[in-house]
């Protein structure tokens, strides 16, 4: 396996869609973990108080343990709250407690409060840990959550599952990028959409891919990830498929997705 291309300026993405169930967590861990294993350094931060993502990568999220919660809070340091995974000594988890479920709230009266996130997150030669990539990943909302992920990164991620109302709801998501980049963060782009849980029985899979890729054109990757038992099993495992079966489909189709990503880079490269 020969190695990916390490991009010239660290890659920061987003994420996003409010529908909850597309794919976040899945394609944010499993990217992750394929980047890692081709020796990049990758961060995940879990922002849904779920902690679908800290699970997946094995990392520690019971309630006391230091979180993304705290990060927000200005209590602690990114870098102090981001734990090695197991299934790789180059994949870091920042996790997210249940605590964060407040913060949702909390936030609104913070000062700054949509670039919360943004501030905690170092850049270069301050950065101990300094990742290749971070991907941030979001909760199923709209709200200042998923704001400051929007304002801490120059990438959205856009899954979408290839099911029948898959394109419902992405028209707001569109608008709330928009409204960021209007008025929070100018950098943004939609650099990134992945097909999800492509069923090749079906037509409709087929119908969504072709007005997806007829929309959205070039930004979507080639690479569609199939749906598979396996991707849906990891988890349960404190695993990501990569390191639960990495011989699957399911695992093979995140590779290929990550190296699709990493050729293809981001802006001025
Ligand atoms: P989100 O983060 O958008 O809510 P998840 O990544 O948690 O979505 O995925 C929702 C559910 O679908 C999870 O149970 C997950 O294991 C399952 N899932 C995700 N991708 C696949 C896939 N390719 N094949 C089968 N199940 C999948
Ligand atoms: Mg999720």
């Amino acid at each position: 396996k020969h190695d990916l291309p390490k991009p010239p300026q660290r890659r920061v993405l987003t994420v996003a869609n409010q529908k909850g169930g597309v794919g976040k967590t899945t394609s944010a861990v499993n990217l992750a973990a394929a980047l890692a294993m081709h020796g990049l350094k990758v961060l995940v931060i879990d922002l849904d108080p779920q902690g679908n993502a800290s699970t997946a990568l094995g990392v520690d999220h019971r309630s006391g343990v230091p979180s993304i919660y705290e990060v927000l809070l200005g209590e602690v340091s990114l870098s102090d709250a981001a734990a090695v995974s197991d299934q790789s000594p180059n994949l870091y988890c920042v996790p997210a407690t249940i605590d964060l479920a407040g913060a949702e709230i909390e936030l609104v009266g913070m000062e700054a409060r949509e670039s919360r996130l943004k501030a905690a997150l170092p850049t270069g030669a301050f950065d101990e840990l300094n990742p290749d990539y971070v991907f941030i990943d979001c909760p199923p909302s709209l709200g200042l959550l998923t704001v400051n992920a929007m304002v801490a990164a120059e990438e959205v991620l856009i899954p979408i599952q290839c099911e029948y109302y898959a394109l419902e709801g992405l028209s707001q998501l569109l608008r709330n990028i928009e409204l960021v980049q209007n008025h929070l963060n100018p950098n943004l782009l939609v650099s990134t959409i992945l097909l999800t849980m492509y069923d090749g029985r079906t037509k409709l899979a087929d119908q969504v891919t072709a007005e997806v890729r007829k929309h959205f054109g070039d930004t979507v990757l080639r690479t569609v990830i199939p749906r598979s038992v396996k991707v849906s099993e990891a988890p349960g495992f404190g695993q990501t498929v990569l390191a639960y079966d990495p011989g699957s489909r399911g695992s093979m189709s995140y590779l290929d997705a990550a190296r699709e990503m990493a050729e293809r880079g981001f802006g001025g490269e």
